[in-house]
């Protein structure tokens, strides 16, 4: 990237940051198997910037994960693209997501599906992701306060479900909300966690174990404080 650590280089143009995202969407998405049109398109135009604080700004579009406070991440954008391609969402899809962290990954899946359902655990976060996603124009997406293991089961089945905190075996209920059809895309694990795919079929479950990864554990109840 051509930007420097902690030199506070964030005030860039539109075209700037426009530039940087062309480039991410080339060199980390395109050149490592990211396919899907309509991923490389959402990627191409959410401001992930906007998402994340003054301080970490200027890498925005690196090729890594960055602090969004109450120590939890927004994920690397090939890990937001790779996971989104595995939903393979279509745009009349209804979408879960389980943690809304900053609200990044909500943004790409509120661009290409009809409608997103996202929970979050952590109140400040929610409500900060809330405010960024309004301030972008974002229509399409509700938000809930509470704990995405139990999913959100007044308005399933869901046609995909992506879950950005890695418990430690894939909640039921989340199994139990999946659209017969529907994938869902977890990271599963203690110390180690894979990155699972569950294709939920009329004749059953399937299980495809794809990349090593590390997300924060799922947690069952608010930090205090
Ligand atoms: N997709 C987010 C990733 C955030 S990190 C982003 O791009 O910013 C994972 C998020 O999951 C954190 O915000 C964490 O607070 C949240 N989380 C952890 N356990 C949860 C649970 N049981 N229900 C809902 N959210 C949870």
């Amino acid at each position: 990237m051509n930007s420097k650590w902690g030199t506070g280089k964030w005030k860039n143009t539109v075209e700037q940051w426009e530039s940087q995202r062309r480039h991410m969407v080339k060199y980390q998405l395109r050149k490592r198997g990211i396919k899907d049109e309509r991923v490389l398109a959402a990627m191409s135009k959410v401001p992930r910037h906007q998402f994340v604080d003054l301080s970490w700004r200027d890498l925005a579009y690196s090729d890594r994960s960055l602090p969004i406070g109450y120590n939890q991440t927004i994920s690397q954008p090939l890990i937001v693209a790779y996971m989104t391609q595995a939903a393979e969402i279509s745009p009349e899809d209804k979408v879960l997501e389980i943690g809304t962290g900053c609200g990044y990954q909500t943004a790409i899946l509120g661009e290409i599906a009809q409608c997103v359902y996202s929970v979050e655990i952590i109140p400040q976060l929610a409500e900060q992701a809330r405010r960024t996603l309004s301030q972008l124009g974002y229509k399409n997406i509700k938000f809930k306060t509470g704990d995405g293991y139990e999913g959100w089961a007044e308005n399933a089945p869901y046609d995909a479900i992506i879950v950005t905190a890695a418990p430690e075996r894939i909640p039921q209920p989340l199994i139990d909300q999946l659209a017969i059809n529907g994938k869902m895309v977890i990271p599963v694990g203690k110390w180690s966690q894979d990155l699972v795919v569950l294709s939920k079929t009329e004749s059953g479950i399937v299980e495809e174990k794809t990349l090593p990864v590390r997300f924060v554990p799922m947690r069952r109840k608010a930090p205090e404080g």
